[in-house]
């Protein structure tokens, strides 16, 4: 068959046409794309904080500990520091902090000790490590640090976690060192609750005002991600209860090609949807943002099945998402040209 010269002119023409719109499309979608030299977003957990609830001064107090946690992480990551340095110490500023539920300021167990647990992921290598259930290790997220690099495992227990925290040299503190009055306080009305109702089973759904978990993600100059969690869990927690928070994949998750997630609430759900993987899987297998992600995930899939908490996420691009279904959610994130904290819905 012979083609004429003119038609395979036009057909050259539009290819070209074709060719040319595409690649102004790409280079938008790029220009749009810029990564962030880099951001960081930390939550202090979400649960039932409505404004009438709380006084000037506690709002005060909450906002100068979000603001200091967010200096920290900038100063480290301004200055070219990694994503998980900046993951790490700004989750020791929370946990060292008494009005956080992590480290100092950890809820009660139902026998009236302190468990905690916590854990990291590097989204850039996938390497992972948690501690569950420690009761003498100042900064769980140190533990969670030293499992991921000094040990083949990702997640170590109760009084074996204790035992490798000891052994690599980490700061430990009597168990005493984890009380505060106002957690004691607030385990003793759940006792007294209980007392009056049938006793408690396995399967009680705990109240959301309980709720109160720190997490910080980071992206560095460098284009890595980073996640971390950190918890005392639930108050009046029995038979070592562990979490979502050091579940990999569950409470924290990080992959470079899609985002670094952390989140709180009531762990069981995040536990059982998977929810900081799912967040990862959304973007990399739906193309979904972020943004989209999380809402998908707290506002309507967690929300139908009565799971209460949010997340806190952020971008290999530095694009933010901080999702949550409770009335209000501790919060900010900082970023060259912007930083916000905020409390309330
Ligand atoms: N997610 C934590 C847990 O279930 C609690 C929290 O976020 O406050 O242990």
């Amino acid at each position: 068959m012979k083609v004429s010269p003119f038609l395979l002119f036009i057909a050259f023409s539009a290819s070209l046409v074709f060719s040319l719109v595409a690649c102004a499309g790409k280079e938008q979608q790029s220009m749009e794309k810029k990564r962030l030299q880099y951001a960081l977003v930390i939550h202090g957990g979400a649960g039932t904080i409505k404004p009438e609830n709380m006084d000037a001064e506690t709002k005060a107090q909450y906002e100068k500990a979000l603001n200091e946690a967010l200096d920290i992480g900038e100063g480290i990551l301004s200055k070219g520091g990694t994503a998980l340095d900046a993951v790490e110490n700004v989750i020791v500023y929370l946990e060292n902090s008494p009005l956080f539920n992590a480290g100092k300021g950890a809820v009660f167990t139902y026998e009236g000790h302190n468990e905690l647990d916590a854990s990291i992921m590097d989204g850039k290598t996938h390497k992972a490590g948690a501690v569950g259930g420690v009761t003498i290790v100042k900064n769980p997220i140190r533990a969670a640090r030293a499992v991921m690099e000094k040990s083949p495992h990702v997640l170590l227990t109760c009084a074996g976690a204790n035992r490798f925290a000891i052994e690599q040299g980490l700061d430990t503190v009597p168990p005493e060192y984890f009380y505060t009055q106002r957690r004691w306080k607030s385990l003793q009305r759940r006792l007294e609750k209980e007392k009056k109702k049938e006793p408690i089973g396995a399967r009680e759904e705990p109240d959301a005002h309980k709720f109160g978990t720190v997490g910080c993600v980071a992206l560095d100059e460098q284009g890595n991600l980073a996640a971390g969690t950190s918890t005392g869990g639930l108050t009046a927690k029995r038979w070592n209860r562990i979490g979502d928070s050091p579940i990999i994949g569950a409470g924290t998750y990080a992959d470079n090609a899609t985002c670094a997630v952390s989140c709180t609430g009531h762990g069981e759900y995040f536990i059982r949807e998977a929810v900081a993987h799912d967040m990862s899987a959304r973007m990399a297998y739906l193309g979904e943002s972020v943004q989209e992600a999380g809402e998908h995930i707290i506002n309507e899939k967690l929300k139908a099945i009565g799971g209460a908490g949010g997340l806190i996420a952020i971008d290999q691009y530095g694009q933010i998402a901080m999702p949550f279904n409770t009335s209000g959610m501790y919060r900010g994130y900082v970023t060259p040209d912007e930083r916000k904290v905020g409390i309330f819905k």
